[in-house]
């Protein structure tokens, strides 16, 4: 326990069940006296997602699907009534349809499909952060979540790769236009971890386990890494770092070669 958010209300998006990264996050953040509403997707997630709520004395959730403009109108009116001002939005949303996360990038990414990856995963970063700034006037952290399927080809992440890559581009053009309001706007890209989205992504678990297996610190990425980081954008200890794309992932992404290919 300890104090680092105490003072600081916020907005954490994409908690679906335990598993999720916004769950850890938001887990961290409560820890450290931060005062949060959930947002979640439909219906069926309230029921998983009200008890984890009440774990940690999160009060507000708030049904927000972040392709749909009334929803998002409806999601951040109810924001600003229960707040009037915030300090912080987590942003950990994604989707991309199962049959663009497999095989060849060229042939099975539709127009449709790319399009949906785009909206959901990236262009709801640029939304969050427009309507999010009107509740900052006295500055704040936007914190995203990435992956290195961004910068690099990742097997099967195809459509996602593109969108995440969309998303870090708009992490720093957000950075720039919010600077001057003292928001900093900052992505995670956190390695490989167990979560339903991992799931949706084909031969995801063996891409979970061989990125521990090659990573610099032979482990998994874990939840409290990236929960950490989160917590140091969002609270003062990030001051001065914005447009920033911070690397959780146990090291994995400066590896050139996995160690036990022959050469
Ligand atoms: P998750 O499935 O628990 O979280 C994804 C969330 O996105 C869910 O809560 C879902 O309800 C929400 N979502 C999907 N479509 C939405 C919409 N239209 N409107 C509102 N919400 C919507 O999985 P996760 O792994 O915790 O994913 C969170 C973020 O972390 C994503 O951006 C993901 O790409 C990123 N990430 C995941 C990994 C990994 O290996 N799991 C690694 C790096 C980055």
């Amino acid at each position: 326990k300890g104090e680092l958010m105490k003072g600081k209300k916020g907005l954490v998006m994409g908690v679906a069940n335990d598993k999720s990264i916004a769950w850890g996050i938001a887990s961290q953040l409560a820890a450290q006296g931060a005062d949060m509403a959930f947002s979640y997707m439909g219906e069926s997630l309230l029921r998983r997602v009200g008890p984890l709520a009440e774990s940690i004395g999160v009060k507000h959730l708030i049904e927000c699907d972040v392709t749909d403009d009334a929803s998002m109108d409806a999601a951040f009116a109810k924001l600003k009534e229960i707040y009037g001002e915030i300090d912080f939005v987590i942003h950990s949303v994604a989707f991309a349809n199962k049959n663009e996360l497999q095989g060849s990038f060229v042939e099975n990414t539709t127009r449709e499909g790319f399009l949906l990856a785009m909206n959901v995963s990236a262009f709801s970063f640029v939304d969050v952060s427009r309507r999010a700034a009107e509740l900052m006037p006295n500055g704040g952290s936007l914190v995203t979540l990435s992956y290195l399927g961004s910068e690099r080809v990742i097997p099967n992440y195809n459509t996602m790769g593109v969108a995440k890559a969309a998303l870090e581009a708009s992490t720093r053009y957000i950075a720039r236009d919010l600077g001057p309001k003292k928001i900093r706007v900052n992505a995670i890209s956190a390695g490989a971890m167990r979560t339903l989205s991992l799931a949706g992504i084909s031969g995801g678990r063996s891409l979970h386990a061989k990125s521990g297996q090659f990573s610099l610190l032979k482990e998994e990425t874990s939840m409290e890494g990236v929960a950490g980081a989160a917590l140091w954008l969002a609270s003062d200890l990030g001051l001065s770092t914005t447009g920033e794309v911070v690397h959780v992932d146990a090291g994995f992404h400066v590896v050139g070669l996995p160690e036990d290919v022959e050469i």
